[in-house]
């Protein structure tokens, strides 16, 4: 093939899936960002991290290849925390002015971006996958039915996938020592 003919292949490809996006930003507007494509899951994780850094129950997110998602506005700022699972850092990009938490970023996964779901201007518009890290959910979170609950990570450390369990019915979460 020529080379022009594969940048045309490349350049209209990315037309294609730029006609799929999603706006966002955090409370005060300071920082926006727009997510191009779909993104690749959705989950909800019950990690303590998770609950730690949002101050609630869990965090949900939306999967994105890095280069998926612009952003603008003010520049973010990091925090980076060391993973006591994986030994690696995760970082917090928040707004430096009203604090929201409007992605993850991973020393594990370089390629990877995590969305905040809450900080889209409209998170019902990317649905629920799966939930993770059921084992430490809150006592009195509810469970779904019918959707993909790992205990843990979705995958171990080498990264091979663990199985889900999908609930006939609702569950509530229990805390062990609760
Ligand atoms: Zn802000
Ligand atoms: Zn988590």
């Amino acid at each position: 093939m020529a080379p022009t003919n594969s940048v045309f292949a490349f350049r209209q490809a990315k037309e294609i899936s730029m006609t799929t996006f999603r706006d966002g930003g955090c409370l005060c507007g300071s920082v926006r960002f727009r997510a191009e494509s779909e993104p690749l899951r959705t989950l909800i994780c019950h990690c303590k991290f998770c609950q730690r850094v949002t101050g609630s129950t869990s965090y949900a997110e939306s999967m994105y290849a890095l280069d998926a998602v612009g952003f603008s506005g003010e520049p973010m700022e990091r925090y980076s925390h060391l993973s006591e699972g994986s030994s690696k850092q995760v970082h917090v990009n928040f707004c430096r002015r009203c604090g929201t938490t409007i992605a993850l970023t991973f020393e594990r996964w370089p390629h990877l971006c995590g969305i905040s779901r809450g900080t889209f201007d409209e998170p019902n518009s990317v649905s629920i996958d799966s939930h993770i890290w059921t084992s430490s959910a809150q006592t009195g979170v509810v469970l779904p039915a019918a959707t993909d609950c790992f205990q843990f990570a979705r995958a171990d450390l080498a990264g091979a996938p663990e199985t889900p369990v999908r609930f006939d019915t609702p569950q509530l979460a229990r805390a062990r020592n609760a």
